[in-house]
């Protein structure tokens, strides 16, 4: 069977201004569904909590304190699962949360309770949704962004494969925001120097990683031997066609 890690992130999940985009969602859920009828194992790591709570809380900007972001993760972490389980419900699909924090990747016991927990979901048919616990997490105990905390869950699981889902169409050899020309890179084959440079800072106000914690994940995921793809989550029938091998977004190949 393979085991496929989805990351979806918060530009993806929610619209500019912070409210959840259901027709992405329903399209991703619809195809992700359709993925594990035909024997995939996906297990889906997400953000846009702190967005799907700013558009409860009616917020207009990102929270900026600890605090104010632990609870309005609180807040938008149950919408959020509302919505996925609300969905995959239509599939006859179960969800189950799962929380993760630092300690459960650095510790060797919290990992493995981890890996057993996901495995237990799997072997029930259960697909997994997993987020960092912002509510509780604290900027000494974080990991900080989904792209990093999909990585280590790729390892976690023994994944195949790691997909991230964007909302651009994979890296490019300069930040296309702002150059116009840039070009994408389809193929990265190793992470060196000049991939780095590339990346650049944060990316959009949603987001909070930018392209530089993308390539920082696909270190990780490279390192234990994932191969990993960051694909436009707008794209029509974009899981399927990337598990079809077509050749779109960036892949990252281990060797
Ligand atoms: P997500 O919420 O999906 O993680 P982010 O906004 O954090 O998305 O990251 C994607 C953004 O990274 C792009 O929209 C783009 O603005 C920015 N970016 C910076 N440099 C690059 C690059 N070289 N190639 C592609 N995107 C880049």
């Amino acid at each position: 069977k393979k085991r496929v890690v989805i990351k979806i992130g918060s530009s993806t999940l929610t619209h500019s201004n912070g409210l959840p985009n259901y027709d992405m969602m329903e399209k991703l859920i619809r195809q992700i569904a359709d993925l594990k009828n035909a024997g995939y194992e996906i297990i889906i790591v997400t953000s846009g909590a702190i967005g799907a709570g700013m558009a409860k809380l009616k917020l207009k900007q990102r929270p900026k304190t600890i605090p104010e972001k632990q609870a309005c993760a609180a807040v938008g972490q149950g919408l959020l699962m509302h919505i996925y389980e609300k969905i995959f419900s239509e599939y006859g699909i179960i969800v189950g949360q799962i929380l993760l924090t630092r300690e459960d990747i650095n510790n060797r016991i919290r990992f493995l309770n981890a890996r057993n927990s996901i495995f237990s979901l799997l072997k029930n048919g259960i697909v997994p949704i997993i987020n960092e616990n912002d509510a509780v997490a604290v900027d000494e105990i974080k990991i900080g962004d989904n792209d990093t905390l999909s990585a280590l869950v790729s390892i976690l699981v023994e994944g195949d494969l790691l997909i991230i889902l964007s909302d651009i169409e994979g890296l490019y050899n300069k930040n296309p925001l702002i150059y116009p020309d840039a070009e994408l890179i389809s193929t990265v084959e190793s992470i060196d120097e000049s991939i780095i440079n590339i990346a650049g800072g944060a990316g959009s106000k949603l987001g909070t990683g930018g392209m530089a914690t993308k390539i920082e994940a696909a270190k990780i995921a490279l390192s234990s031997g994932i191969s990993m793809i960051i694909a436009k989550g707008s794209n029509d029938r974009v899981l399927y066609r990337i598990l079809k091998g077509e050749n779109i977004g960036t892949i990252f190949l281990s060797s």
